[in-house]
């Protein structure tokens, strides 16, 4: 495992859209494996592959101690609505108030390439929908009604 830099807004990596995962080899494992070890050094909630340099449609959260691994992930359903406040490791220094759905329902498949569906609410579905959005290349300040300095 290797710890990857973080590509900081500015970079243009974190604007593209990335492609879909179709290796569910070895080289994506890497991946995984090193997206965990650098969210696990960051001391993050999420991380996107696009935030390490791979524009690929590729997502971890870590929650209460377990990751989950997110690849080619899709909303099945979004409802309600949240206001809160959220950060991102490729946006250092600043938090923001974002309004995001307050239940998501989601299809992903994991690292050997089967499918689940995983459903969240609260805290854990805007973590989904800030990650998700990293794919699309889009950011939380493009979403957020403000954006403080810590
Ligand atoms: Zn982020």
């Amino acid at each position: 495992m290797a710890i990857r830099n973080i590509v900081q807004i500015g970079d243009d990596t974190l604007r593209k859209k990335s492609f879909e995962v179709t290796d569910f080899g070895e080289k994506t494992h890497q991946l995984l494996d090193d997206m965990k070890e650098t969210l696990l050094k960051a001391d993050g909630v999420g991380l996107a592959a696009p935030q390490v340099g791979v524009l690929r449609r590729i997502f971890i959260i870590s929650y209460q101690g377990q990751y989950l691994e997110c690849l080619n992930p899709e909303f099945i359903k979004k409802s309600g609505e949240q206001n809160g406040e959220e950060a991102c490791l490729s946006v250092k220094g600043k938090y923001g108030g974002v309004k995001r759905p307050y239940k998501v329902k989601l299809k992903a498949q994991d690292r050997y390439g089967n499918e689940f569906v995983v459903s969240a609410t609260g805290f854990l579905a805007r973590a989904f929908c800030h990650e998700y959005d990293h794919l699309d290349g889009i950011l939380y300040v493009d979403r957020a009604e403000y954006v403080k300095e810590n």
